[in-house]
C-alpha cells in the first residue's frame, strides 16, 4: 500500500473499493497497523482483525468510535476506570446503522472520561497528544477521534458533543466536525453524560465525508424516544456559492476572549463569504454571554443523576469496601471515578437538591430557555451564523488542568448551540502561530443541508490543505 492511500478520503476510498481497485482487507490493515503503532494516545483498543467484508456504501471503510459508543463484545469504557473491562452485549444505534452501511470499527479511540474535558487530559487512560504539536492537547472530550484523524491514523472517525466535543477538537486538530440538531442520531447506546444536550456526529477530513458518514448515522430510532431523525435526507454537499445567503455574526461570541490570531482568521474567512456572494450581517445574542454558567449547573445536574448507575455492582470492577454495601459502593466511586467526574457529580448533586433547586437548576434552565428564544428571532433575519469555534489555538498540556474555570471558556462558543438543540459545523480556515483555526457555521434545528452546502463551498473557497506532520 503506498502512502498516498492514507490521503485519500473515505468518500475517495469507499469509490476505489467498490470500482474494485482497493481492496478493503488491505485498507483496514494498513489503518490497523498505524492505529495499532501510534504514539499519540488516540486509541484505546484497536481491532486485531479485518471483520468478515461488509456490504453496502461505506463498504470496508474503517471507522474510529469514540469510547462511549458500546459496540457488542468491544470494550467501551468512556474513558473510565470505573468501566474498565466492561464488554456491552449490545451496540449503539449510531455504530449499528453503520456498520449495516459496510464501515468497519477499526478501534476505539480515547477521550476525556465520560465526555467532561475540553482538552482530552481527563482521560482514565492518560491524554492524547495534538499531531501538529504533541506538546498541545487535541481538545476534548473527543480528542482521541479528532487526533486519529489529523494524523491519518484512521480515514473518519464518530464522536459526540454536549458543549463542543466534537467541534472544539476538530477545530484545534484542523478536521471538520459537525453536531447535528438535538434528536437526529439516536443517543441510543451512547454512555450517557448530559441526555438533553448529548448527540453524535462525524469528526473527518473534508465536509463531504462529514456529509457522507452523517447520512448513515441519522435516522428516528425508537429505542431512542428523543430521537427525531431528519425530515429531509442528507446529501452530499455541492455548493459553490453563497449567493443570497444571509450570514450572521454575533458580537457576543466573535469578541471577547477570542485571540487576535483566531479572529483574524474569522475576519478573512467572513471575506470570503461576501465573495462568494453570502451576505453578512450583524446579529444580536444577547445571553450567549450566560452559557457557560448555564451549561454547568444543566450538564452537571444531568450527569449526576446519568453517574448514579455506576456502583460497581452492574457493570466494571467492584471495590470490596468493608464487606457491607455501602461501603463497596463508595469505594468502587471513589477509586473508579476521576477528579473531574468527580467535580461535576458534587456540583450537579449540589445544584438538584431540596432548597437549591430553583436557584440553580431552575434558573439555568430559564437561561437556556432565552438563549434558544435569541436564536430564533436571530434566524428570522439570517439562514446562518458564523464564529470562531474555539476562542484559542490548541494549548499546551498541563496549562488549564488547575484551573477549571479557564478549561470551561473553552467552550464559550460552542456551548450556545446545544443548549439550543441546534446543529453547527466547524471547519478549518487558517492557522495561527502555526496551528489551525476552526470556523463555526450553526443554523436553525434541521438545516444540516444548508450548514454543510455553506461549509462545502467555503471550504473550496479557502482551500485548507494543512496536514499535519504524520508518521
Ligand atoms: N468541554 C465541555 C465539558 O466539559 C463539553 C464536553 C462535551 O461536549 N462532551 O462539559
Amino acid at each position: 500500500m503506498t502512502d498516498d492511500l492514507f490521503e485519500l478520503t473515505a468518500a475517495q476510498a469507499a469509490e476505489r473499493i467498490r470500482g474494485g481497485d482497493l481492496s478493503a482487507a488491505e485498507l483496514f490493515s494498513s489503518y490497523r497497523d498505524r492505529a495499532a503503532s501510534e504514539r499519540l494516545g488516540a486509541f484505546l483498543w484497536v481491532a486485531e482483525e479485518p471483520p468478515e467484508g461488509g456490504e453496502g456504501p461505506l463498504a470496508g471503510v474503517p471507522l474510529a468510535v469514540k469510547d462511549l459508543f458500546c459496540v457488542e463484545g468491544i470494550p467501551s469504557a468512556a474513558a473510565s476506570r470505573i468501566l474498565e473491562g466492561y464488554r456491552p452485549p449490545y451496540t449503539a444505534t449510531a455504530v449499528e446503522r453503520l456498520l449495516d452501511a459496510g464501515a468497519s470499527v477499526l478501534g476505539k479511540t480515547n477521550m476525556d472520561e465520560f465526555a467532561m474535558g475540553s482538552s482530552n487530559e481527563n482521560s482514565g487512560f492518560g491524554p492524547v497528544r495534538n499531531p501538529w504539536d504533541e506538546t498541545r492537547v487535541p481538545g476534548g472530550s473527543s480528542g482521541g477521534s479528532a487526533a486519529a484523524v489529523a494524523a491519518g491514523l484512521a480515514p473518519w472517525a464518530i464522536g459526540t458533543d454536549t458543549g463542543g466535543s466534537i467541534r472544539q477538537p476538530a477545530a484545534l486538530c484542523g478536521i471538520v466536525g459537525m453536531k447535528p440538531t438535538y434528536g437526529a442520531v439516536s443517543r441510543y447506546g451512547m454512555i450517557a453524560f448530559a441526555s438533553s444536550l448529548d448527540q453524535a456526529g462525524p469528526l473527518t477530513r473534508d465536509v463531504t465525508d462529514c456529509a457522507l458518514l452523517l447520512s448513515h448515522m441519522v435516522g428516528r430510532d425508537p429505542c431512542d424516544s428523543t430521537s427525531t431523525g431528519l425530515p429531509e435526507e442528507i446529501r452530499l454537499p455541492s455548493a459553490e456559492r453563497l449567493d443570497g445567503l444571509r450570514f450572521g455574526v454575533p458580537p457576543e461570541l466573535t469578541g471577547h476572549g477570542v485571540e487576535p490570531g483566531v479572529r483574524a482568521v474569522f475576519d478573512s474567512t467572513v471575506e470570503r463569504i461576501e465573495g462568494l456572494g453570502g451576505v453578512v450581517e450583524e446579529v444580536a445574542l444577547p445571553h450567549a454571554g450566560h452559557a457557560i454558567a448555564a451549561y454547568y449547573v444543566i450538564a452537571p445536574a444531568e450527569a449526576s443523576a446519568n453517574l448514579a448507575r455506576y456502583d460497581g455492582v452492574r457493570y466494571g470492577p467492584r471495590s470490596p469496601g468493608n464487606g457491607d454495601l455501602l461501603s463497596l459502593y463508595e469505594e468502587t466511586r471513589e477509586q473508579g471515578f476521576g477528579a473531574e467526574v468527580k467535580r461535576r457529580i458534587m456540583l450537579g448533586t449540589y445544584a438538584l437538591s431540596a432548597g437549591f433547586y430553583d436557584a440553580y437548576y431552575g434558573r439555568a434552565q430559564r437561561v437556556r430557555t432565552k438563549i434558544a428564544d435569541d436564536f430564533r428571532a436571530a434566524f428570522e433575519r439570517v439562514d446562518l451564523i458564523v464564529t470562531p469555534t474555539s476562542p484559542t489555538v490548541a494549548f499546551a498540556l498541563g496549562e488549564r488542568t488547575d484551573d477549571p474555570l479557564a478549561m470551561y471558556l473553552s467552550d464559550a462558543l460552542t456551548v450556545p448551540m446545544p443548549l439550543a438543540g441546534l446543529p453547527a459545523i466547524s471547519i478549518p480556515t487558517g492557522m495561527s502561530e502555526g496551528l489551525p483555526v476552526g470556523f463555526q457555521i450553526a443554523g436553525p434545528a434541521f438545516s444540516e443541508n444548508r450548514i454543510l452546502d455553506a461549509a462545502y463551498a467555503v471550504e473550496r473557497a479557502v482551500g485548507f490543505d494543512g496536514a499535519p506532520p504524520r508518521g
